[in-house]
């Protein structure tokens, strides 16, 4: 729970959450490259030209300082072709959380960071229903630092704040 910087009241960060619908290459598709691709709900095959590129939804787990409490950004990963397919292959299979991990690019600029496109990560297969972890490669990247230390309460109220009250600016 946090006391909001906006409105006042107590907002809790559970209430919160973040999920890219596409992933950042999607919207800058010419449209007939977009009629070539699959966008489905958790897997994103994109066709531009000749190139092919693969893409899944994945779980960005942050800790929260002091607490038990994690944030997850729900984002976008690209896998190569081969990755895709054992991914793909293996979707129902309650033995998939012994392959991998897989690398992949973060292809989702989150809010309240700068430049998360494009970090490398390792994406970690859990049961299926659940999406895959991921592990950012540790930089000193500001995203990968919280993951590695996780976020100081303040700083997640901030960006809590931003989420539940849409990108308006804060008061200062
Ligand atoms: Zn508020």
């Amino acid at each position: 729970m946090f006391s909001c910087g906006t409105c006042g009241v107590q907002h809790d960060t559970d209430d919160v959450s973040f999920s890219a619908d596409v992933p950042l290459q999607w919207n800058q598709l010419e449209p007939e490259d977009k009629a070539k691709s699959l966008l489905a709900g958790e897997q994103c095959v994109i066709e531009a030209g000749e190139e092919k590129s693969y893409f899944i939804r994945a779980c960005l787990d942050i800790p929260i300082q002091g607490g038990e409490h994690t944030f997850t950004w729900g984002v976008w990963c690209s896998l190569s072709e081969e990755n895709y397919a054992e991914v793909s292959e293996s979707w129902y299979d309650v033995d998939r959380v012994k392959l991998g991990p897989y690398f992949g690019w973060l292809c989702t600029q989150l809010p309240e960071y700068a430049d998360t496109g494009f970090l490398k990560a390792l994406l970690h297969q859990r049961a299926p229903g659940l999406r895959p972890l991921v592990e950012l490669e540790p930089t000193d990247h500001p995203l990968a630092v919280d993951q590695r230390d996780g976020i100081p309460m303040d700083r997640m109220a901030e960006i809590a704040t931003q989420l539940w009250h849409g990108t308006a600016a804060m008061p200062e």
